[in-house]
Order: structure tokens, then C-alpha cells, then sequence
């Protein structure tokens, strides 16, 4: 079974933001289930419809639409040498269910402190065209309003990136997702690295990892 990576870590670590990194370096394609949830939504699907509530409120979708949705991902030809993971697994159900459906190689946890990341997610925006991730203040674009990968002059902002929903998402990463942490460290399979420093030098170390 080809071997997939996991990026670990609560919501703004810059999970997102190191993908494109990963991605080059290693050829396995970026699987966010966030991304794909969002898509769902965008495109008025049932499975958006059940997800948008959770979402919106920043509880995490039940398990089973999860699972069923990564079952679905990996069928596809670009996930047969293994994939990039980024928000999947966020719970220890997740997880359970991913080690019978492909063979997670490493889990790279990207650690910030709580107190970082209400600013994080609060000042964060994206390509409306390819999804680049900048910061208003950590990682603004270039040239302001213009995307520094395409060239594209729309931003978008998410409607859960706010302070309320934010702490619900923290909260579930907390009390869901952390405990996963030791569930991979008994596989061997956590690697941890300091995400509270700069874009660069978090791409160094994961670099470094890989
Ligand atoms: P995640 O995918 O883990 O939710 P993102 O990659 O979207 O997180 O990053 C959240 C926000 O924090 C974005 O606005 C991004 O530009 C910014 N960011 C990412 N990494 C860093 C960093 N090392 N220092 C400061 N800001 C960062
Ligand atoms: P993210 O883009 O990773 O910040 O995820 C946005 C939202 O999508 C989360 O707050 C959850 O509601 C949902 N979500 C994304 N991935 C998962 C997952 N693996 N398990 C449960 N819910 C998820």
C-alpha cells in the first residue's frame, strides 16, 4: 500500500499554508476535507447541506459523512501512491477507520498556542481563484488585493473564520482531535514541529522531516 502523510494540528496552525510546500516535495496530492466540504457547500450538494450547520457553528461533521467522503477520495487514480491529509483525522474514529484504508507513513503535528490563533484565523483570507492562503498582517499578497500565484484580484474571506466560531473550533480540536496525538505517538508515527515562527522557517523543518 502506498504510504500517505498526515498534517496534524488545531485550526490555523498553517496546515493550508505548508501544503503547497508538501505537495511539491513529495507529489501526493493536497485531501482537505475542509476544502471538499466547502466545495459540497458551494455547489448545493446533499452532503453540503448536512456538513453546513456543524460548519458554520464550527462543530466537526459526524464522523460517518467524513469517512465515507475520504472512502470516496480515495478511489481516485491521483490518490493511488498515497495522499496528503489536511484536517483529516480529527477524531480518534477517523483515524481508526483511515489505518484500514491506506497506510499513513507519518503525522507531522505543526503546534501553536491557543492565544495565536484566534489572530491566525481572524486575519486570514484567500485566492478566490486558487485558494493561496495569505494573513492581513503575517503573510498579506505582494501587491495588495493581487494573488502573488495567479495573478488574480478577488479575495475571499470564510464565513467561520470569526472570533465566536473560532473558540467552538478550538474547543473541538481540544476535546476530539488532540487526544489523537498519543493515538499516533504509540504507532510511532508523530513528529512534532514549533508552527509559532515564521512561514519559512516552519517549512524548513517540515522540510527537514520529510
Ligand atoms: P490551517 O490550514 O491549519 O487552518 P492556514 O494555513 O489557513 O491554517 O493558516 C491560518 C492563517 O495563519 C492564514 O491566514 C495564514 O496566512 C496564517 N499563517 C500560517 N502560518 C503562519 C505562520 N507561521 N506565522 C503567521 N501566520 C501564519
Ligand atoms: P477546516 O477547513 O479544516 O478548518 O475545516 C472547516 C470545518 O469543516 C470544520 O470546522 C468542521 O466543521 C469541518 N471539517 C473539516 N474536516 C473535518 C473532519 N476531518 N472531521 C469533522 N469535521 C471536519
Amino acid at each position: 500500500m502506498a504510504s500517505s502523510i498526515v498534517l496534524f494540528g488545531p485550526p490555523g496552525a498553517g496546515k493550508g499554508t505548508q501544503a503547497g510546500n508538501i505537495v511539491a516535495i513529495t507529489g501526493k496530492p493536497q485531501v482537505s476535507t475542509g476544502d471538499m466540504l466547502r466545495a459540497a457547500l458551494a455547489a448545493g450538494t446533499a452532503l453540503g447541506h448536512e456538513a453546513k450547520g456543524y460548519m458554520e457553528s464550527g462543530q466537526l461533521v459526524p464522523d460517518e459523512v467524513i469517512i465515507g467522503l475520504i472512502e470516496e477520495r480515495l478511489t481516485q487514480s491521483d490518490a493511488s501512491d498515497g495522499v496528503l491529509f489536511d484536517g483529516f483525522p480529527r477524531t480518534i474514529a477517523q483515524a481508526e477507520a483511515l489505518s484500514e484504508i491506506a497506510d499513513v507513513s507519518v503525522v507531522i503535528a505543526i503546534e501553536v498556542p491557543d492565544s495565536r490563533i484566534v489572530a491566525r484565523i481572524c486575519g486570514r483570507y484567500t485566492c478566490a481563484n486558487c485558494d493561496a492562503v495569505y494573513h492581513d498582517t503575517f503573510n498579506p499578497t505582494q501587491t495588495s488585493g493581487i494573488c502573488d500565484h495567479c495573478g488574480h484580484s478577488e479575495m475571499k474571506r470564510r464565513a467561520d473564520d470569526n472570533e465566536e466560531t473560532v473558540r467552538t473550533r478550538l474547543a473541538a480540536y481540544h476535546a476530539q482531535t488532540a487526544p489523537l496525538a498519543d493515538w499516533y505517538r504509540h504507532r510511532d508515527l508523530f513528529v512534532a514541529v514549533d508552527g509559532d515562527q515564521d512561514i519559512d522557517k516552519v517549512s524548513q523543518l517540515i522540510s527537514a522531516v520529510l
